[in-house]
């Protein structure tokens, strides 16, 4: 009871900070933008980036030395001349510089973290306003799936909403302040899932908030069954969307899906729209695609963005391991933001064929082209040339299933790499619940 009681605060408290009238004028303001033209768009973004660009000279002394007089038409030139690219080690080698007041957060500050999955966890400080903007920005890549504020929606990502050895409903929590069912994704599992899948029927949301792939093991949970849920939209984050998952997803859970791509350090949010392209928000921050050495590119590079919206902490050319590259042209849905490629996995997290050469998650998928009895897998680099597929068998599992795997690797994917087959009991996810369907765990590899 008094665990209940102290959800209701939790979730209560945060519904009553992210819904209130002031995020509800925010989203109408960011709705605005999309209907801008390029130059109008352009001007905003010399704007917002200018002001986070004195921020940093005024507040960080790593760029004290920075001549301040440039005009905003000009911010976009300063950035490229005057501001080196920075990443996760900088800062966590120059806190003294890169962290405001002396590395002491304020009380009115908020402290963010990354989830730390590759390496060390890095935490940031957030003014309130950046807060609510990244609220806005969110709700308005709702609105793109037609979900609007009072509508119910349901989540499944990893929210502790119950425990782990919790053997009868609820296998949810829900809060009554905003429409929210928040279900937990660790009970997934035969024994419970049943359950979950009822509630959601009741429930009846107009979104689902998930990780790819916990919808995915809703999804394979509910093909098992030979049933499907009728979700209308399906929002993802925070882990790479894989084509294997997004089939799965549409055909068992709901009619279309929204990936959303961002980051605990907010120096870049992309979101899809009805047309499935992946639009940088331009007005969330300013993004480059860089190659190895720095330069823009039109190819391949590293995701770098500034923050446009957290002036207690500005980050400046920011350098993400997340790899993607620009897409030419016009989206269909009119919005005069840019579009990348699907950011498909982290830099540290690529793997590579009998060649050397790396291979990429979706051909990695064709391994399972037609596989069975298959609960979940991962698919890890262990040496040069050497992977493990590591799988949790279903029932039914048999020795053709483990031939025809191979068999695929052999023909669709590299004929040259050595692949060793291991059996799990379990897979686990990292601490905040999402799964690494693709790592790298030869030192080595991780060269660049
Ligand atoms: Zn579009």
């Amino acid at each position: 009871m008094l665990a209940e009681l102290r959800k209701e605060f939790l979730y209560g408290g945060r519904a009553l900070v992210r819904d209130n009238a002031l995020s509800q004028r925010l989203v109408r303001k960011l709705r605005r933008h999309e209907a801008m033209d390029g130059e109008a768009l352009q001007a905003l973004g010399d704007r917002l980036l200018h002001r986070s660009l004195q921020a940093a000279i005024r507040q960080l002394p790593y760029y004290a030395r920075i001549t301040p007089d440039f005009a905003p038409h000009e911010a976009r030139q300063a950035l490229r001349e005057l501001f080196p690219v920075v990443d996760k080690s900088t800062l966590l080698d120059q806190p003294q510089g890169l962290y405001p007041n002396g590395g002491v957060k304020r009380p009115w500050q908020a402290l963010g973290k990354t989830s730390g999955t590759t390496g060390t966890p890095l935490t940031v400080f957030r003014s309130l306003a950046s807060v609510q903007m990244e609220q806005a920005f969110i709700k308005r890549h709702w609105t793109w799936g037609g979900f609007a504020d009072g509508m119910p929606r349901a989540a499944l990502r990893g929210d502790m909403v119950a425990e782990l050895e919790r053997k009868a409903p609820p296998y949810w929590f829900e809060n009554r302040y905003n429409r929210q069912l928040l279900l937990s994704s660790r009970h997934l599992t035969d024994a419970c899932v049943d359950a979950i899948i009822g509630k959601l029927r009741d429930f009846a949301p107009a979104m689902l908030q998930a990780y790819p792939s916990t919808a995915f093991t809703l999804a394979q949970q509910l093909q098992r069954r030979g049933q499907a849920l009728d979700i209308p939209v399906i929002f993802t984050a925070s882990e790479p969307l894989y084509p294997h998952q997004q089939e799965l997803i549409l055909a068992h859970l709901g009619g279309k899906i929204m990936d959303m791509y961002g980051m605990a350090e907010r120096v870049a949010f992309a979101t899809q729209c009805e047309y499935g392209s992946l639009h940088v928000n331009p007005d969330y921050s300013h993004v480059e695609i860089l190659d190895q050495h720095g330069e823009p590119t039109e190819g391949v590079g590293q995701v770098v963005g500034t923050t446009l919206h957290n002036l207690a902490m500005p980050l400046v050319r920011y350098r993400l391991s997340d790899r993607t590259r620009w897409k030419p042209g016009r989206c269909a849905c009119g919005r005069p933001f840019p579009m990348i490629e699907p950011v498909t996995g982290k830099l540290e997290d690529r793997i590579t064929g009998g060649d050397g050469a790396e291979v990429s998650a979706s051909v990695l998928t064709f391994a399972f082209k037609g596989v069975e009895h298959v609960r979940k897998s991962q698919v890890a680099q262990v040496g040069p040339g050497q992977w493990e597929l590591r799988l949790v068998p279903d029932h039914g599992f048999s020795q053709d299933d483990q031939d025809k795997l191979l068999h695929n690797i052999r023909h669709l994917v590299d004929p040259t790499v050595q692949v060793k087959v291991v059996l799990r009991e379990a897979l686990p996810d990292t601490a905040a619940g999402k799964f690494r369907w693709v790592v790298n765990e030869w030192q080595d590899g991780r060269r660049t």
